[in-house]
């Protein structure tokens, strides 16, 4: 039920951003989550579009996913890097004296929608 928890929670993210907004309807929503949520974008999908149903707005809205790679820096040199594999050390010093840095996000990146005459 991981993905469903996110999914309520972004919807709930999305309506007050339409209230703040004034938008009558919503054509997209994307969103950033970092690769260490671990989610399924696809599973993510699902649940979105089941849920959507119950909100009218938000019927039409697509939702687009976007993932934000693992970045680390490192606290020796300050060097930020990306990485592919859980090898957590600095790929300039090779220094394991890190901090998580990215990965960890999950917020609404942007909302398009028509504003409300
Ligand atoms: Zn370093």
């Amino acid at each position: 039920m991981h993905e469903g928890a996110i999914a309520v929670a972004l919807i709930q993210d999305i309506l007050e951003v339409r209230e703040k907004e004034n938008l009558s309807s919503l054509n997209t929503a994307t969103v950033l989550i970092g690769r260490l949520h671990h989610v399924v974008p696809e599973v993510l999908q699902n649940h979105f579009g089941l849920l959507k149903k119950e909100y009218p707005p938000l019927v039409k809205t697509k939702l687009v996913i976007e993932i934000a790679p693992v970045a680390i820096t490192c606290r020796k040199c300050g060097c930020e890097t990306v990485i592919e594999k859980p090898e957590f050390s600095c790929s300039s010093c090779r220094s394991t004296d890190i901090e998580i840095t990215g990965g960890r996000e999950m917020h609404l990146k942007e909302i398009e929608g028509t504003k409300a005459q």
